[in-house]
Parts: structure tokens; C-alpha cells; sequence
């Protein structure tokens, strides 16, 4: 399984970091103590030769979650010094973009979410669609994102921003808001609970960055956004993988995998596709499209595990288009889970039955676009394009240089595929105790799991027992699926959770709420590209006896 690392191309790596007792000669380490002990205290950090930095508030990760929660937090008026980003990464964006240009969204590839879903401004206006007109030369090229908005989604598909915009605005939003010099780069080893309250995070810089392997930041507010914990892949393939060391034929849609297609390119050859989510109806237009624009002779085999042949759900309280084995749906969840009935309904459960709310509402789904469709229906009419439904039992080496999946059908009937390459499209996440830092959140800090199996967090997104004194942890984005917020794991649902946390913040006296006139002011600010304001602020519990950072 690629690990996560790998996955974000994030930089240094947590691998060399080792729970073992460091050996005398690297300074600043973990000890055994500290690796056992919940609850730390100064003197347990310092005895470790670990040294201590102060500073309020730390958001993990540096990727989307991260940037949407301080952007939040400048706009509302904290300074830079106030906030720290702690992540392997330099750009916000930059783990989004890897795993969206390996699932096969280029920078002009259209992304999924809607007009409005404006990572890059907290106001969502101007959205996407009136960005992309203005910024569209000729009367015809502005009108285009216009009318879509307009007639969406009956007449025309959801209009939806091309990934380069979104990369570009979230740069400019980055800049204007100070986020370079908020960045410490480096891994998150753990968080701990800190003697009188607050936290101490471990964080392990770049090798050579420090002098010291380790360093702790203690500090009152934490904000875990730390992405996939990884990616799964379906056992059947792992195994065949790990069996015959063939890495290169069986591949992870989020892995980097371009030598494929361009292998496809120089001969005619067989693909299995698995998974039926957006990111195979990703995969399956890269493949058509090589075919239609480029020459390749690819044939291409989808393989469904489960076959939906018509809309679903009760035809009155919900209903869900599907057919050709497709389940339908514009968005990840439906539109109202962001800011509608299904919203309301939600935060009004608890337990198993948001957890079964939201298995109904989400599940594998993809947005039935009209080109998508278009090559699809060619593909199956022309043969190029061949549906299978079944459970594989087994994968191996095949005749002739491919690889053979065996099959029972539905109705018990085996069968063969054999295929030159295998692309898992099924998008499966690996558990959350998978990743070392929610590993360890769990164990040592109180935080719970979900009935999703997810980080539990409260209508503020703050982790269910995890609280210490005056200190609070909060997490967003898909550890936290299973929450009261259905679309966490998306653009709209990292900006909610992030003025949610801002919100609770500024209750507790760390920051302030953007009320209208603060709200206007700054949106102005943003129209004009000026910068956020660096004003000086106090802290409003300054912990007595700090290592100034
Ligand atoms: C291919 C793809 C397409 C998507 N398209 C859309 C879309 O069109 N619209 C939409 O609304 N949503 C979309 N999403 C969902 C969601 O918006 C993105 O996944 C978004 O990037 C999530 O932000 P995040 O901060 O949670 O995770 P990320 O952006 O992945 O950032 C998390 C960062 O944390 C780092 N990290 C992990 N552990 C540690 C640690 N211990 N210490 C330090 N750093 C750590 C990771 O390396 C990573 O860089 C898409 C997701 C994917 C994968």
C-alpha cells in the first residue's frame, strides 16, 4: 500500500522517526517515558532535551483543511504570529494536486464541486463561474460559464471550475493572507495533553533543520487536517502485488501511474478498470479519450462488484438516478447536506443512525456527465468498452503476459478476465489508526471513534475527549466523515468547519467573530487583492513561564 508519504509527495517523512529510545548521540528525542506517559509536563520535554516553543494556535497538515481554517483565522484578525501551520508541504494545494493529476485531473480538467464552492474566499461571490467569464476573452467565451449556472443542472451539467483556477486562486489567497510564513516544515509526530492544560505537539523537522530531532510547540489550540490516511487497495489486488512483486501492472488510481497510458499509447492492450466512483469515471475518460484523440487501441474492461441498473432510494423522500451500473448523484452527498433540510436533519442525529443517514446519502456515486455518457454509450455500442458485474475470488498471472482475475457472477457462474493492466479506481481509504498521529490521538488523548469509525467530533468539530483545561483539539476533513456534517471531505465542508471552529475560538476568547461590518470590510479587501492585516495581538492566556519561539 502506498504509504502516506508517498501518497502526498509531501516531503521529509516521518519513517526514520522511530518510537525506539534515540541512541545517545542524536539530542532531543522521544523517550520511553514520554512515549507512555498521557499526559506530559515541561520538565518530561526538557529532561528529553526537546526544546519548547510557545505559540497559541496550530493547525497540522498545511494542506486544503489547514489553509481554509487560516484563512478563517487571519481574515477574523489574528496575526501570523498567532497561528502555525506545521506541514510537509509548501503550498496548500500541493497534496490535492498530486493525487488529483494522478487520478487524471489536469489543470484544465473540470473538478467536481460547484461555482460557489470558492476554497480561496471565505464570501463564495464572486464564484468560480463569474471569475471564469470575466476572465474569458470574446462575448461568446463569457456567456458559456454564465448560461451553465444558469440552466444547471436540467439543462446542462453542474458547472464546475477548472482544477488550474483553483490551484491559481488558492495561491493569490495564500499570499494575501501571510501563509509562507506561517509554515514550519516537518512532520507531526504526536500530540499530548500538557500538565495544566493545553498541549504539547512533537514535531519532527527535516533532517538537518534542527538541531535537535524533535521539537514541541505548547500551545492551547490544535487543528488536526491531516487528509486521507492513506490509500487501500482492494485485497485481492494487494495480494497479487505483494505474490508476484508486480507493482507496475497493478496500479492505484492515486498513485502515479502515467508510464500506463503512455504504454497504451505505443500498443494495442487490455485494461480492468474496478470501481465505479468518480474516480473511475476519471480513469475510463482518460482511456476514451487516448483512444479518440491520440490513437490508442485500448480495450477497456469494467469490472462492478455490485450493478446498479436503475435510480434508487423511495421515490419521495429520496431518490437517486442510476443505471448502466452507475449510481448518479452531482456531489459527493446530496446539495442539502451542505446547507439545506438534509443539513438540519443530520445535526439532529446521533450515533448509528447518522452514521446509517449517511451511508444512504453518500456511498459510490458519480456525476452523470454528458461526455462521459457520450463515450461510455460509444464504447459499449462499438465493443471497445465491456461491462462485467462480479466477486473476484482470485488475481495471477495470466496467458501471454497478462493478468488473470477470476470471477463468480451473480449467479454463481465463474469466469475470466484477463487483462495487460489493472487500474483499482475504487478509491478506498485506509482505517485512521493507520495514520501514525490519529493513531496516537486515540490512544493517549481520549479521542474517540464515530459509529463510522471516524474521529468523533461535536457540532464544532472539536474531538470528543480530548479537551484539557483551557485547551481544545479540532479536526476537519475525511478522519472526520461520520460527524454532523456530511460533506467534510470537500471544499465548502472545510470552509464550514473552519468558521465553526473560528467561531468557538473567538468564544473562547481566542480571536473574533467576522460580524457584518468586519465581514464587508474584508471581502472588499479580498476584491482588491490587498493584503491581510498584520496587527499585534495579545495573547488572551499567556502560559506562565514560556520559551519564546
Ligand atoms: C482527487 C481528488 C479530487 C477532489 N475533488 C474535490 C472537488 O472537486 N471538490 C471538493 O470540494 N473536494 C474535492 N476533494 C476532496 C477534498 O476537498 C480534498 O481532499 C482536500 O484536499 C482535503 O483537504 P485536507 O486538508 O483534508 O487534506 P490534504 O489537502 O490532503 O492535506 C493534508 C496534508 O496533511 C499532511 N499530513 C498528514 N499527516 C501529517 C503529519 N503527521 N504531519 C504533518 N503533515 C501531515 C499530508 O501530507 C497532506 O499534505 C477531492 C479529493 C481528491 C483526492
Amino acid at each position: 500500500m502506498p504509504s502516506r508519504s508517498q501518497l502526498a509527495n509531501s516531503g521529509p517523512s516521518d519513517s526514520g522517526s522511530s518510537d525506539s529510545v534515540a541512541p545517545v548521540s542524536v539530542p532531543g528525542d522521544l523517550n520511553s517515558q514520554l512515549i507512555g506517559t498521557d499526559v506530559w509536563t515541561e520538565d518530561m520535554v526538557v529532561n528529553a532535551g526537546i526544546p519548547i516553543y510557545d505559540v497559541e494556535f496550530i493547525t497540522v497538515g498545511g494542506g486544503l483543511g489547514s489553509f481554509a481554517m487560516a484563512d478563517h483565522l487571519r481574515i477574523g484578525g489574528l496575526p501570523t504570529s498567532a497561528i502555525r501551520v506545521l506541514a510537509g508541504i509548501d503550498r496548500p494545494e500541493q497534496t490535492y494536486r498530486y493525487l488529483a493529476e494522478n487520478s487524471q485531473i489536469p489543470v484544465t480538467e473540470r473538478l467536481r464541486s460547484d461555482s460557489s464552492s470558492t476554497i480561496d474566499n471565505i464570501w463564495g461571490f464572486p464564484s468560480y463561474a463569474l471569475r471564469e467569464a470575466w476572465a474569458k476573452p470574446g462575448l461568446a467565451g463569457k456567456l458559456r460559464p454564465l448560461k451553465q449556472v444558469f440552466v444547471e443542472p436540467v439543462f446542462d451539467d453542474f458547472y464546475t471550475p477548472q482544477a488550474g483556477q483553483v490551484y491559481e486562486s488558492v495561491s493569490q489567497e495564500a499570499a494575501r493572507i501571510g501563509w509562507p510564513s506561517m509554515v514550519t516544515k516537518g512532520i507531526v509526530r504526536m500530540v499530548r495533553k500538557r500538565h495544566g492544560g493545553g498541549y504539547f505537539v512533537l514535531f519532527t523537522p527535516p533532517d538537518g533543520a534542527a538541531p535537535t530531532k524533535r521539537i514541541a510547540y505548547r500551545c492551547r489550540f490544535v487543528h488536526i487536517a491531516v487528509g486521507y490516511p492513506g490509500v487501500r487497495f482492494l485485497r485481492d489486488l494487494q495480494e497479487y502485488r505483494q505474490t508476484y512483486r508486480d507493482f507496475n501492472r497493478v496500479v492505484n488510481a492515486y498513485e502515479p501511474h502515467d508510464y500506463v497510458y503512455k504504454e497504451l499509447l505505443r500498443r494495442p492492450s487490455t485494461v480492468l478498470v474496478r470501481g465505479s466512483g468518480i474516480v473511475a469515471s476519471r480513469i475510463l475518460q482518460r482511456l476514451i479519450s487516448d483512444r479518440d484523440e491520440r490513437g490508442a487501441q485500448t480495450e477497456v474492461l469494467h469490472l462492478f462488484r455490485s450493478y446498479i441498473s436503475e435510480p434508487q432510494g423511495d421515490k419521495i423522500t429520496f431518490r437517486r438516478d442510476g443505471s448502466n451500473g452507475f449510481a448518479y448523484q452531482g456531489f459527493n452527498f446530496p446539495k442539502s447536506s451542505w446547507g439545506g433540510q438534509l443539513k438540519d436533519r443530520l445535526e439532529s442525529l446521533s450515533g448509528p443512525d447518522r452514521a446509517e443517514l449517511l451511508k444512504h446519502l453518500g456511498g459510490t456515486n458519480t456525476p452523470k456527465r454528458r461526455d462521459w455518457q457520450e463515450q461510455l454509450t460509444r464504447g459499449r455500442a462499438q465493443g471497445f468498452y465491456r461491462q462485467h458485474v462480479g466477486q473476484v475470488t482470485e488475481v495471477r498471472p495470466g496467458p501471454g503476459q497478462t493478468i488473470a482475475t477470476s470471477v463468480v457472477d451473480p449467479n454463481n457462474q465463474p469466469f475470466q478476465l484477463e487483462a495487460n493492466f489493472i487500474i483499482d479506481a475504487t478509491g478506498l481509504e485506509s482505517d485512521i489508526s493507520e495514520h501514525r498521529l490519529l493513531k496516537d490521538l486515540l490512544d493517549h488523548t481520549g479521542a474517540q471513534r464515530n459509529h463510522s469509525g471516524r474521529l468523533d467530533v461535536d457540532r464544532t468539530f472539536e474531538l470528543v475527549g480530548s479537551r484539557n483545561g483551557d485547551g481544545r483539539i479540532y479536526a476537519s476533513g475525511s478522519a472526520t466523515l461520520g460527524g454532523y456534517y456530511a460533506g467534510v471531505d470537500s471544499f465548502l465542508g472545510l470552509q464550514y468547519a473552519a468558521l465553526t471552529i473560528a467561531d468557538d475560538l473567538a468564544a473562547a476568547g481566542f480571536g473574533e467573530r467576522i460580524g457584518f461590518g468586519k465581514s464587508i470590510s474584508e471581502w472588499w479587501k479580498w476584491m482588491r487583492h490587498q493584503p491581510v492585516a498584520d496587527q499585534t495581538h495579545t495573547p488572551p492566556n499567556p502560559i506562565p513561564g514560556t520559551v519564546p519561539a
